[in-house]
């Protein structure tokens, strides 16, 4: 405590008198130099809002010293906040969680050749609504419609804004005013936004739950089947798992039933995957083409989950239910835009060769990556952050497992190699909130007291805006 500042209301009132006012600020050189290139009212918000800081600090007694409020000090905080306040909000990071369809992080990223066209048919005009053999206005929806239907063997295939949508238009299309029997172990809810008995009320459908939490039984549905019984559903339990004493009624089953009774069946397969991932040594997830297979007259599922293409949903299924779905008034207000059209049919398109989209569609690269290539790359980003001081925390990397993520194999751990950082000087929760604040966010997790970090989903070329991060973490407030 300098300066004589004791905490009393008279010191506090001799520090406000000493904050910088707006327009001494507005004629400090950085100041000048940054209106320059900012519009002025962003240049004053700035101002204003770093005053109010230091009013405050002030108040609640934080600051004590006046050398705070040097002109230098605030114009520093000016220019760092104009700074803030004009980059765009919404901005790249680097996922370091290992969970590679991150929902929070904008789940799926969008492989080369789909960022490529995605330019190409963004930048000018394109067919979107224009038959080019008729010369006539034409459907947003062909140009997606013959690729998923080869890919899938459907009947006929539909898309929309995101699976959300599809299952709420195909709800309110089939089963509008009926009656929707679905199982009490698959009432999901994704991410806080979207509950199955919530999409089925705004959907208009009356829900009639059957079975248990953990066991359903075919009789279950049938028991409950009357003559408003519109649908026959069954929702993927795509992020969690119901172990133990359990019954599931397979969809081959169910959909013999809804046969029998002439009642559409319809499945949410959430994620939606188009390569089997059981031929590739992994968890089993029900494929699109299966749920095809297996009877169901419709599937939906996401664009930007497993698929690894853009936020979008897709419906395939019976051409007739299709084709109500796309005539429904519903579907305009929900449908899909030009550049997700263009980056959904490329990302499709890459699936013509499952082996080349297991390469090039970056969501399943980075859940095929092999445990030997991420302990490489671990070893790598090491040796690039070179030897550094250990005052603020040390370096380790020990075997962790990374996760699928965004409801989809819930049950599965990929083993994986990360870095962690031990923590010294600094904590565990200082050293997460340092990589976040860092230029570009690095997203990291907190561990058992350490700072954990996922090669997996962390691309080589952001090795090395990784490694400075973490010189600059161990070097900061230690004297030169
Ligand atoms: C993710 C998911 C949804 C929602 O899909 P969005 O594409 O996020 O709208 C719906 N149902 C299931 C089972 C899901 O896993």
């Amino acid at each position: 405590m300098s300066n004589g500042s004791n905490g009393l209301g008279h010191d506090k009132y001799a520090l406000l008198r000493m904050i910088p006012k707006v327009d001494r600020l507005m004629l400090e050189p950085s100041v000048l130099n940054a209106e320059r290139r900012n519009p002025r009212h962003l240049i004053l918000r700035a101002i204003t809002q770093v005053l109010d800081e230091f009013r405050d600090g002030i108040m609640t007694g934080e600051i004590t010293q006046d050398s705070t409020l040097d002109i230098k000090n605030v114009s520093q905080r000016v220019i760092e906040r104009v700074n803030t306040i004009a980059r765009p909000h919404l901005r790249p990071l680097i996922n370091a969680t290992g969970v590679v369809v991150h929902t929070n992080l904008g789940r799926s990223i969008l492989a080369k050749r789909v960022l490529k066209r995605l330019r190409e048919l963004s930048a000018g005009y394109s067919n979107l609504e224009y038959d080019l053999n008729k010369g006539k206005r034409g459907s947003r929806y062909v140009h997606v419609e013959d690729i998923l239907k080869e890919l899938t063997s459907a009947e006929a295939a539909m898309v929309v804004n995101n699976n959300a949508a599809a299952v709420l238009l195909s709800l309110d299309t089939i089963a509008r005013g009926k009656e929707v029997i679905v199982s009490r172990g698959q009432l999901v809810e994704i991410g806080g936004s979207f509950r199955v008995p919530e999409v089925m009320r705004k959907s208009g459908a009356c829900m009639v739950e059957v079975g248990t939490t953990n066991k359903t039984h075919l009789r279950d549905y049938e028991n409950a089947i009357t003559e408003k019984t519109g649908m026959l559903l069954k929702v993927h339990t795509s992020n969690y798992q119901i172990i133990g004493f359990t019954k599931e009624v397979p969809l081959p089953e169910l959909s013999a039933l809804g046969r029998r009774h002439g009642i559409p069946v319809m499945e949410d397969l959430g994620s939606g995957c188009l390569i089997d991932f059981a031929e590739y040594g992994m968890l089993k997830e029900p494929t699109v083409q299966q749920a095809l297979e297996a009877g169901a007259d419709l599937v939906t599922f996401s664009g930007d989950k497993l698929l690894g293409g853009p936020q979008a949903g897709i419906i395939l299924g019976r051409k007739d239910m299709v084709e109500a779905i796309r005539k429904n008034q519903l579907t305009r207000a929900l449908r899909i835009d030009k550049m997700t059209l263009v980056a959904l049919e490329e990302t499709l398109r890459l699936y013509r060769e499952p082996r080349k989209a297991i390469k090039e569609i970056p969501t399943l690269r980075m859940i095929f990556t092999p445990y030997k290539t991420l302990a490489a790359r671990v070893e790598r980003l090491k040796k690039m952050a070179g030897p550094l001081p250990e005052d603020n925390f040390s370096l380790g990397t020990m075997d962790g497992s990374s996760k699928v993520g965004g409801g989809a194999l819930p049950g599965l751990d990929l083993s994986t190699r990360v870095l962690c950082l031990l923590p010294s000087r600094l904590s565990a929760a200082q050293m997460e909130m340092m990589l976040r604040e860092n230029d570009p966010p690095i997203i990291a997790r907190v561990e058992k007291d350490r700072v954990i970090m996922d090669v997996r989903t962390i691309n080589v070329s952001e090795l090395g805006v990784v490694a400075r991060a973490l010189q600059r973490i161990s070097r900061t407030g230690l004297a030169d």
